[in-house]
């Protein structure tokens, strides 16, 4: 048993890396409680599945040259 979550505490509940969620064919989410939902939703039986997230890249950050910290 883990004593320590994966990856922080901070990560917000949602379908799409719930362990009760199974991707169809079509693409869609099918969750063995509560039948097609989003990706986005929740509810109280939310198990987080590390696996299953993919993390969003950083953003680019702005290329500044030696004339933008001039006064
Ligand atoms: S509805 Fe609840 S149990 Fe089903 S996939 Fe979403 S969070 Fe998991």
């Amino acid at each position: 048993m883990f004593t320590k979550p994966l990856f922080g505490r901070d990560i917000p509940p949602a379908c799409e890396y719930c362990s009760h969620v199974v991707r169809a064919a079509d693409g869609l989410l099918r969750c063995t409680r509560r039948g097609a939902v989003q990706p986005f939703d929740h509810c109280r039986a939310f198990s987080y599945d590390p696996l299953r997230r993919v993390p969003r890249r950083r953003p680019q950050l702005p290329t500044f040259s030696p004339d933008d910290f001039k006064l």
